[in-house]
């Protein structure tokens, strides 16, 4: 039986183009189109939209995206034995696909969407094991407000908890929480179950929702980055021994100076210093490194 759209059942795509999942490429299928439009739904109205999603893979998600009403999806995939595939759905829904053969983690994302007219957003089922480094990629953006006006993503449980974490949930807080609290406001919209993916992963997935922050606390992201990894590289330790060694444009820091500068107590721990207090020792460890 074929589907609203008039394609085949994913099932039925997968083993007309043997598109046995390989675990390199982070390979975990979509096959219950009730799940891929809940999640096109969650990017909100889509007329006018245009899509970018990364590893479309058979096309579960894409569908649901053009059936949702999405204006065009651009869709940048590694794995050239999902391109037939892809090419099918472009035949249904003709001059709304385009499929870019690629590394997302090597695209130029402003390149990609240069020519498109109205807004972009992103929304994906990521690989997991590159999407945590194209999140970071995305949020690290400059110029700001960034080529996207929302990002809908799907994560292992463990990395939306950390990407949505406050101070207050000093388990989960590191990196990721402050960059995107940076950044964006994060919410964790849904969970999605095991059973919902072919091959089932060991873990529970959730669907993040980053909305790009309009106005910023000013500070370069890659500085901000830096700051934080350092930071929490050594989580439990006082900021003036993890912060040890921290170097930004080749030039190693003194890190008491830094923390004075920024006004932040030598003896705290990186979970105990909110977003705000991150921003400052970027802008600090900017100065001092010219
Ligand atoms: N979107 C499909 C779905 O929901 O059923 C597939 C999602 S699967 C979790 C991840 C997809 O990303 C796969 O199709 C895989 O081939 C693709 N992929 C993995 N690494 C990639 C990379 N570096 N650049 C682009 N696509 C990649």
């Amino acid at each position: 039986m074929s589907s609203a759209d008039g394609l085949p059942p994913l099932r039925d795509v997968v083993e007309t183009y043997d598109l046995a999942a390989k675990k390199s490429l982070g390979q975990n299928f979509l096959f219950d189109l009730n799940l891929t439009g809940r999640i096109a739904r969650a990017c909100g109205p889509l007329e006018g939209v245009t899509i970018v999603e990364v590893g479309p893979g058979p096309g579960g998600l894409t569908r649901a995206l053009l059936s949702e009403g999405a204006k065009q999806v651009i869709a940048v995939e590694r794995d050239e034995r999902c391109l037939p595939a892809l090419a099918e759905i472009e035949s249904a829904y003709p001059g709304r696909l385009k499929v870019v053969h690629g590394d997302a983690l090597a695209t130029d994302w402003r390149a990609l969407v240069a020519d498109v007219q109205g807004p972009v957003r992103i929304c994906a089922n990521l690989p997991y094991n590159v999407g945590t480094a194209l999140l970071v990629g995305w949020l690290e953006s400059d110029p700001w407000p960034p080529w996207y006006e929302r990002m809908v993503l799907m994560f292992q449980r463990e990395v939306a908890e950390r990407i949505v974490a406050t101070p207050e949930q000093r388990v989960d807080y590191g990196r990721l929480g402050v960059l995107s609290g940076w950044r964006t406001k994060a919410r964790i919209l849904f969970d999605v179950p095991p059973s919902a993916f072919s091959p089932p992963p060991k873990v529970t997935s959730s669907i993040v929702e980053l909305t790009p922050r309009a106005e910023l606390l000013p500070c370069h992201g890659k500085i901000l980055s830096a700051v934080t990894a350092s930071a929490f590289n050594q989580r439990r330790k006082m900021l003036r021994q993890s912060l040890k060694g921290l170097a930004i444009n080749g030039k190693t820091l003194d890190a008491l100076a830094l923390l004075h500068g920024a006004e932040i107590v030598e003896t705290k721990r990186a979970e105990e210093v909110d977003v705000a207090g991150f921003v400052r020792l970027a802008q600090i460890a900017d100065e001092m490194s010219r």
